[in-house]
């Protein structure tokens, strides 16, 4: 037996460790579960290499957890750890056996999880007492116990293990013995282990049997050790894609589009985004999206990770290259991460293109739930207005998609103003807009449908823009005031007609907001003959008082 004690000052760190290594205690089972598949994912590498040569056999991973010894237990069959192993790799915190194995195996070992040699010692946030049982794969090798009780000292011990790998037994402190209800296991394994590449089993499957759940004779196996974003997308269907965003969400309906991100250059990357189909009146739901470094998950509040507009998509993203073990603050001004994020936004404008130039029928299909999107990401992301202003769409009132460009030849040679601006008209309700449209059509004039929830935001960054755009509401003094193609329709009314009646129309209007009477028009049998408006400007201020109150 060997008694010591752990490496530098780790009097000072283990109270560290046990309060603000993490902020949530929870995550000690993902930081044990993937250490487990650290050492199974070694030892494949090693009989992939030929340095191992016989049957691997069981490699599954196994959790268990036993009520009456308080004891939750997460055992592997992978490479195991000597007695030098452990001295080495356990008692020397901070010192990463993954980061030294992976300089040694660079290139078959890009799927090791840990970082930082701290993982392990999350273990002591929910433990008074932790052991570890392990043998090395190594011929010959003695199993040793390594036992400690969250303060330096440690014992050492040879003892009889007849399998090789690891158990790492955790001896649950007073106030977390919420960790050995299997509801709640389960949980924190469906959270953080669900997709990681060697299975997790948990007890049995349960079943529905006389009132209550009983265990029958399967596995409950927790994860997908292939989930759909680390597979070629030359491999999956559309079902599959469909399959993965319901095991994902399993109440959404089925989203739009997706996005499968495979980068390997400046750094690695996948996932799959989708864009989720949201009814028009939806809430904006947003931090969907998961973010996993090795299948590990690492959190699902994206915000500050990836640009704003993304925190409405759904889905995967996948960065070794995104730390695992560190703060949000750190993350957000980690330089990979920005680099993440630019390129996301580039790939996700690219796919869009693609499916834009391809199959422009089927985006026109999608467009008015893509709209949002492509509006919110332009709204607040210039990099992403910039890349994205061909493959937005304009609709108009006749339910016709244009884009920019193509709307500007429609209507230049025909609306425009004095001061050769030209103008887009737009209606925010084609139902109660109806005869100001049909008026603004009958003078030639073509009409946009301004309806989306970001609109009037929307209208306001085009102006911005294009200073050389007016974006008018179709019922406000505008029409007139154009220089139309063809003469305007003229009103069956006579001058003086005209004029007698107006008194009548224009008394009863509110004196403080802008009405007025504009016309006494024939423009066929559905339309008003009487015309009455509000100025643009008053109109502006009203809607702007509304939007701030
Ligand atoms: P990291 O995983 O970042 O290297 P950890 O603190 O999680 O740091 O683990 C420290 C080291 O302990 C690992 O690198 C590995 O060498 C060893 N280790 C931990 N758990 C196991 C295990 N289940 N099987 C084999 N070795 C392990
Ligand atoms: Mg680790």
């Amino acid at each position: 037996m060997t008694t010591g004690k752990i490496g530098v000052s780790t009097k000072d760190l283990f109270p560290i460790i046990k309060k603000f290594l993490y902020s949530d205690h929870d995550i000690f089972l993902r930081e044990i579960v993937s250490n487990a598949v650290d050492a199974t994912q070694k030892l494949k590498v090693l009989a992939s290499t030929g340095e191992i040569k016989e049957e691997l056999g069981d490699l599954k991973i196994r959790v268990k957890a036993d009520k009456e010894a308080g004891t939750l237990t997460v055992s592997d069959h992978g490479i195991g750890m000597t007695r030098e192993e452990v001295e080495k790799y356990i008692n020397q915190i901070a010192f990463s056996g993954a980061e030294e194995f992976l300089e040694k195996h660079k290139d078959d070992a890009a799927t090791i999880i840990g970082h930082f040699g701290l993982g392990f010692y999350s273990a002591f946030m929910v433990s008074d007492k932790v052991e570890i049982v392990t043998k090395s794969y190594k011929e010959g090798a003695q199993a040793v116990k390594w036992t400690c009780s969250g303060d330096p000292e440690y014992t050492l011990d040879d003892i009889e293990k007849a399998e090789r790998g690891t158990d790492i037994i955790m001896h649950l402190n007073a106030d977390e013995k919420e960790f050995l209800e299997d509801n709640k296991v389960n949980e924190l394994l469906n959270k953080y282990c669900k997709f990681l590449p060697v299975e997790i089993i948990f007890g049995k499957k349960k079943e529905w049997k006389d009132g209550k759940y009983v265990d029958t004779e399967e596995d409950n196996v927790i994860n997908d050790i292939n989930p759909a974003w680390t597979r070629k997308p030359s491999d999956l269907k559309e079902e599959d894609y469909l399959k993965f965003y319901h095991q994902l969400y399993p109440m959404a309906e089925d989203p739009l589009f997706h996005i499968h991100l495979n980068v390997d250059y400046p750094f690695n990357l996948t996932g799959i985004l989708y864009f989720p189909k949201i009814n028009n009146k939806f809430e904006i739901q947003k931090n969907k999206i998961q973010l996993y470094s090795n299948q590990v998950y690492v959190t699902d509040s994206v915000e500050g990770i990836v640009p704003e507009y993304l925190t409405l998509l759904h889905g995967v993203i996948d960065s070794p290259d995104i730390p695992l073990n560190v703060s949000r603050s750190y993350l957000q001004s980690d330089r990979n991460v920005k680099k993440i994020s630019n390129h996301i936004t580039k790939k996700v404008v690219d796919s869009l293109s693609d499916i834009f130039k391809n199959t422009r029928e089927e985006y026109e299909k999608k467009w008015d739930d893509l709209k949002i999107f492509i509006q919110y990401g332009i709204l607040t992301d210039e990099k992403f207005a910039e890349r994205a202003k061909d493959i937005y769409l304009l609709k108009n009132t006749d339910g016709k998609y244009f884009t920019f460009e193509e709307y500007d030849n429609l209507i230049q040679a025909n609306q425009t103003d004095k001061d050769k601006n030209i103008v887009c008209l737009y209606a925010t309700d084609a139902t109660e807009q109806y005869s100001y449209i049909e008026k603004a059509k009958a003078k030639g004039y073509d009409v946009l449908l301004m309806d989306g929830q970001l609109d009037t935001h929307f209208i306001n960054h085009l102006e911005q823009k294009n200073s050389d755009h007016k974006y008018l509401r179709v019922d406000a003094d505008v029409v007139e005031k154009l220089i139309p193609k063809e003469e305007a329709r003229q009103s069956d009314l006579s001058e003086e007609e005209q004029n007698n009646l107006r008194p009548v129309f224009s008394s009863p209007l509110p004196k403080d907001n802008g009405m007025f009477l504009v016309s006494f028009e024939a423009l066929g049998e559905d339309s008003d003959p009487v015309v009455v408006t509000r100025s643009e400007f008053m109109r502006r201020m009203k809607e702007m008082a509304a939007l701030n109150p």
